[in-house]
């Protein structure tokens, strides 16, 4: 199915374009992750998913009525995409990468303010944490040998070979 992920609506430039004016920089609709993710920050190891509160299901949102036609079908698509969602973000997760998705009804403009902001402080705190993960080196000698000789392995020459 093509994806639900329109390009450029409305929510999204509000998210880019705040991103864009605090500094950060980002790719768009990255077609080689797992759902295309609207925002990926490398830097950030982060990718940012702007969905609409209808087609993405976002539970508990009062912007999120099912029609009350044809009920059977908007409830298996929309749980459909919710369960697809899910997967993608399993799926980048353990490709390393960090997750954000932030709603339409987040962008409000009573409350886009507060949700930009928060945003960014995200950003900046996975940043920091995933730095201060990089400087614990492993020592040298506790790594695994990368190659050794195949000989070691079935051919009866195991113990002349060893050091
Ligand atoms: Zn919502």
């Amino acid at each position: 199915m093509a994806a639900i992920r329109s390009k450029n609506t409305r929510p999204e430039l509000i998210v880019r374009h705040y991103l864009w004016r605090a500094g950060f920089r980002y790719r768009l609709n990255n077609p080689r992750l797992p759902g295309h993710p609207d925002l990926v920050l490398r830097r950030y190891r982060t990718c940012i998913f702007v969905n609409g509160c209808f087609w993405h299901g976002h539970e508990g949102c009062r912007y999120f009525r099912m029609p009350t036609t044809n009920v059977e079908f908007w409830e298996a698509k929309i749980h459909r995409n919710q369960q697809r969602d899910q997967q993608e973000q399993q799926r980048l997760a353990q490709m390393g990468w960090h997750c954000i998705t932030v709603w339409e009804c987040q962008l409000k403009p009573a409350v886009r303010e507060q949700t930009l902001r928060s945003l960014a402080f995200t950003l900046n705190r996975i940043f920091l944490q995933d730095n201060s993960l990089n400087r614990y080196v492993v020592p040298e000698e506790q790594m695994p040998l990368a190659a050794e000789p195949e000989t070691l392995y079935g051919n009866g020459e195991k113990e002349q070979t060893k050091k």
